[in-house]
């Protein structure tokens, strides 16, 4: 689903992601761990095109985001369109860690918005889909509140089903739960949990690493913008191979 190769971003003088390659196949969980400011956000943000990559390709489905071939041998790159780079982060789902829902929109009014103005759905169907994805991630009860009746856990719920209304092909997670109260923090990692046991691809960058343990097929840890370490989460936690790695891991386990 995601192929990832030479990524480059630099802001300024300083170079946030040195090179980092990465695949992810249809239906695996990556999570990605690190430390503050090693690059994990700006890596997520390259992957649809929120931040624009100085070298390397992405692909997503097959197709480069945010460049296309250009000129007579096809060897150069440009930018798509906007309305193409639209187009291809509808089928990349992201939940940050602030929630982000229009505070003046109900629950199910947030999660209908994007298959309506952008997919142009019928709104009764929209809004029965809508409903059905609420009742998934537990909310069926409280499809009618506003977010400011909502707690955090229920808001970043609604977050999620909002983008799973894009039926995207992928879904990339920014520490969906670093912003909650401790109590709210396992509903949250249960829907994600429940979304991974049901064949969805996802990329986590989470500081939560009972779940990446549990839940992931394979761990990434990216220090200072390289990808230092990759494997399944038994050997990257049990015992790793690089000494960063393990480093990292003592002051945060
Ligand atoms: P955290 O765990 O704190 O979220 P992170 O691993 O997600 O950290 P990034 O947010 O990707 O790290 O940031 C990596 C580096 O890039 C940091 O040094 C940050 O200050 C810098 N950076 C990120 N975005 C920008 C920007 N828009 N302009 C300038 N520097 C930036
Ligand atoms: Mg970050």
């Amino acid at each position: 689903v995601l192929r990832a190769r030479g990524v480059r971003k630099r802001f300024g003088d300083s170079e946030v992601l040195k090179g980092v390659d990465l695949d992810v196949a249809a239906g695996e969980v990556l999570c990605v761990i690190g430390p503050s400011g090693s690059g994990k956000s700006t890596l997520l943000r390259c992957f649809n095109h929120l931040e624009r990559i100085d070298a390397g390709r992405v692909l997503v489905g097959g197709e480069l985001v945010g460049y296309e071939p250009y000129g007579p041998s096809g060897s150069v790159l440009r930018e798509r369109r906007p309305r193409d780079i639209r187009r291809q982060r509808e089928r990349i789902g992201m939940v940050f860690q602030r929630f982000h829902l229009f505070p003046h929109r109900t629950a199910v009014q947030n999660v209908m918005e994007g298959p309506v103005v952008v997919k142009r759905r019928p709104r009764a169907e929209a809004e029965r889909q809508a409903r059905g994805l609420l009742a998934r991630v537990g909310l069926a009860d409280r499809a009618d509140h506003y977010p400011g009746q909502l707690s955090g856990g229920q808001q970043q719920r609604v977050a999620i089903a909002r983008a799973l209304a894009m039926e995207p092909t992928l879904m990339l997670f920014d520490e969906p739960t670093s912003a909650l109260d401790p109590e709210l923090v396992g509903e949250v990692l249960g829907v994600m949990r429940d979304l991974a046991r049901s064949g969805m691809t996802m990329i986590v960058v989470t500081h939560e690493m009972g779940f990446a343990r549990e839940v992931a097929d394979r761990v990434l840890f990216l220090d200072q913008g390289a990808a230092v370490e990759e494997g399944p989460p038994e050997q990257v936690f049990g015992d790793p191979r690089q000494e960063r790695t393990r480093a990292f891991l003592s002051t945060v386990l």
